[in-house]
């Protein structure tokens, strides 16, 4: 293991130390910003606040060690098929978190196209306020889902860590964009990933669905159709609500609306499609067609 870890210790090493700083930075400004809604009497939801806190701490602090590991160890048997090695320097790295951010826009369309990644994802869109904790409501099974979507780059050479760290890059990046705090940004709006794009990604307002899937760059949504700009005040939440504030019913809850549609499937086209349709899809059985969640 060490071996394998030798090439981008520099880098883990950076990460390492800056991560506990951006931990703290962001610790300080989720304060400021509960202080603040508390302070100007602001409608904040608190049970949704500590339903987030509680899914991130443990996924943050309990599962990540073991996410972590099962990414890396998946990611380096791929690497064993692959002949090629890029060079771990800054302009790799470079070209690297291009690559992750490009790669995330389609794990993130897959995970609202495509119901048995709806299932996970669906949590960190199933909240009905909307503030810089919701960044900490993750899926606990995520993790240990996601990095398939990032076989492209350790099939091109990208050691299994650099690839890993250049999607941390992306995630670490869009920690201040959950907020309603920040108005919009003008010009930056349609190039970066933003408070004001990321609000529109979590709107269940019809014109907002499924639009701005990017983690950094806003570019691959102006190319592939799915840009929004904010024109109309969001709707935060699913448009099948959940109605609870449990962590763990809110972590099962899409999963077993897939599992009752599994059962009420009577092809085996409709249980592949329970699993891997929109989620929209329902099956035949089921009368009543509900509209598509964000
Ligand atoms: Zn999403
Ligand atoms: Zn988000």
């Amino acid at each position: 293991m060490n071996s394998l870890l030798a090439p981008v210790s520099p880098l883990l090493t950076l990460l390492q130390q800056n991560s506990e700083v951006i931990a703290l930075i962001f610790l300080a400004i989720t304060i400021v910003e509960i202080g603040l809604d508390f302070w100007l009497r602001k409608n904040r939801q608190y049970a949704e606040t500590a339903a987030n806190i509680g899914i991130g701490i443990v996924h943050d602090l309990l599962l990540s060690p073991f996410s972590s590991i099962v990414a890396f160890i998946g990611l380096a048997i791929v690497a064993t098929i692959s002949p090629l090695h890029i060079p771990i320097n800054l302009g790799t790295t470079i070209v690297a978190v291009a690559i992750a951010d490009f790669l995330y826009y389609w794990n993130h369309r897959a995970e609202h196209r495509i119901r048995f990644f709806w299932g996970y994802h669906s949590v960190h869109h199933s909240s009905t306020d909307y503030n810089l904790t919701v960044a900490l409501r993750l899926a606990w099974v995520e993790d240990f889902i996601l990095w398939i979507f990032y076989i492209p780059m350790v099939l091109v050479g990208f050691h299994p860590l650099h690839a890993l760290i250049a999607l941390q890059i992306v995630g670490i990046y869009q920690i201040w964009i959950h907020n309603q705090k920040i108005g919009r940004l003008g010009f930056l709006d349609r190039i970066l990933n933003t408070a004001s794009t990321h609000r529109v990604h979590h709107g269940a307002n019809p014109i907002y669905i499924d639009k701005n899937y990017g983690g950094i760059l806003m570019l691959w949504d102006h190319l592939f159709g799915t840009y929004q700009a904010e024109t109309e005040k969001v709707i935060y939440g699913l448009t099948e609500p959940i109605n609870t504030t449990n962590p763990i019913k809110i972590n099962l809850i899409e999963y077993i609306r897939i599992g009752r549609d599994w059962q009420r499937s009577v092809t085996s086209k409709e249980r592949f499609l329970s699993l891997f349709g929109p989620p929209e899809w329902k099956p035949s059985a089921v009368s009543k067609q509900l509209p598509h969640q964000p």
